[in-house]
């Protein structure tokens, strides 16, 4: 294994008819990790990966696996060449063959083939279904082989296509878990296209957001959920509510609490530039309070948590996350302030600027 990463996408466009469905795209992962392209319907993400397979070609960019040029100027490496395993949505087995004979496709013929399944198949935890046909086998069986195929070979790069979506809520999040440890066994690099936020969140190492063929944001899950770079970011990966915000001396102030100015913001503050916070519902806490600017005016039951909806003295809602035990009846007033350890993030325009001086000198310039 060689190359500094594992996966690089240069400049990467595709376009069918007037859709561009990928649009200059650029990402590069480290080899070993799980890359989670999190996105809405339409966003690209199929696209993206089929691209990387091979099986549709770009219109302009590179694609590089590992040291090897399998797309670019030139070059156009068939799948096969690529070295690539693929896991789809439903699987995807060959109903007529085995088990085995699923496993052993794409297997080259020598003396460790028997082995080499057989391996497979104890990974994935289904030693002993080697004669079964898929017709045999449960949902979540079905998808463990498909990854014991896309594996057994020991490709470069695994790909993987909404793999856990055609299965029922606990077997998904079972399966999730087996296959990430699975992957981190083998040290396989992997790119597994979801638009489930919480799949996102388990599976990957990384996460790719995207939005109309474009990574919005890429980072860690942690990076990517308490930074967001956009609000399209932060709206997709977590809930979160935009509350207008103003400045008042040090402070950028909202209805709900304030946070401290950035330091490199213009005072005065331009008018023309639109200031709001960030607020996840975690991050404020509710209390009754006869004077408070808060009416509880919805509630959203999640078991362990309800959540909240929470009108202000503006008219912008927010969320709350409160325990169960907090029993709060619609047409409650209350009491809305900042929780500890908790931050309010500026953004600018739909964008977070906290870490971006950059911006400001354009702004400054403007
Ligand atoms: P995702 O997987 O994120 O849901 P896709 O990559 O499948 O999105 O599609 C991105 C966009 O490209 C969509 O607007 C889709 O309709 C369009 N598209 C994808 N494949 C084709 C195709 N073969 N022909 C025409 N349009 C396509
Ligand atoms: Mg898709």
């Amino acid at each position: 294994m060689s190359g500094r990463y594992a996966l690089t996408l240069r400049g990467l466009c595709k376009a069918f008819r007037d859709v561009v469905a990928v649009d200059d795209l650029d990402l590069h992962l480290e080899h070993g990790e799980i890359l989670c392209l999190l996105g809405p319907s339409g966003c690209g993400k199929t696209t993206t990966l089929r691209l990387i397979a091979g099986f549709d070609s770009p219109d302009s960019g590179s694609i590089r696996i590992g040291n090897r040029i399998v797309s670019g100027p030139g070059v156009n490496d068939s799948p096969e060449q690529r070295r690539v395993g693929m896991v789809f949505q439903d699987g995807a087995l060959f109903p007529h063959l085995t088990v085995a004979q699923n496993v052993a496709f794409g297997l080259p013929k020598n003396a460790h083939r028997k082995e080499t399944i057989a391996d497979a198949l104890r990974l994935v935890n289904l030693e002993g279904y080697d004669s079964r046909y898929p017709h045999q086998l449960s949902g979540g069986q079905q998808q463990r082989v498909a990854l014991a195929r896309a594996l057994a070979p020991a490709p470069d790069l695994i790909l993987m296509d909404e793999p856990f979506s055609s299965l029922d809520r606990g077997l998904r999040e079972q399966l999730r878990a087996e296959v990430r440890a699975i992957l981190k066994e083998r040290k396989a690099t992997a790119v597994c296209v979801t638009h489930d936020q919480e799949e996102a969140m388990q599976l990957g190492d990384r996460v790719a957001v995207m939005n109309q063929g474009r990574i919005e944001q890429f980072g860690t899950p942690e990076e990517v959920f308490h930074n967001p770079d956009t609000r399209f970011a932060a709206e997709f990966f977590g809930a979160a509510d935009f509350l207008p915000a103003w400045q008042e001396g040090d402070y950028l102030v909202s209805e709900v609490g304030r946070t401290p100015w950035p330091s490199f913001w213009p005072t005065p503050w331009p008018g023309d530039r639109e200031l709001q916070v960030m607020v996840r519902p975690d991050c404020v806490d509710i209390v009754p309070d006869e004077n408070g600017a808060g009416l509880v005016v919805g509630k959203e039951f999640l078991g362990a948590f309800n959540i909240y909806w929470v009108q202000l003295a503006s008219g912008s809602r927010v969320r709350v996350m409160m325990s169960h035990i907090a029993h709060l009846d619609t047409g409650t007033r209350v009491a809305v302030s900042p929780r500890e350890g908790h931050r309010l993030l500026p953004f600018i325009a739909g964008r977070a600027f906290f870490n971006a001086p950059e911006y400001m000198e354009n702004l400054n310039a403007a």
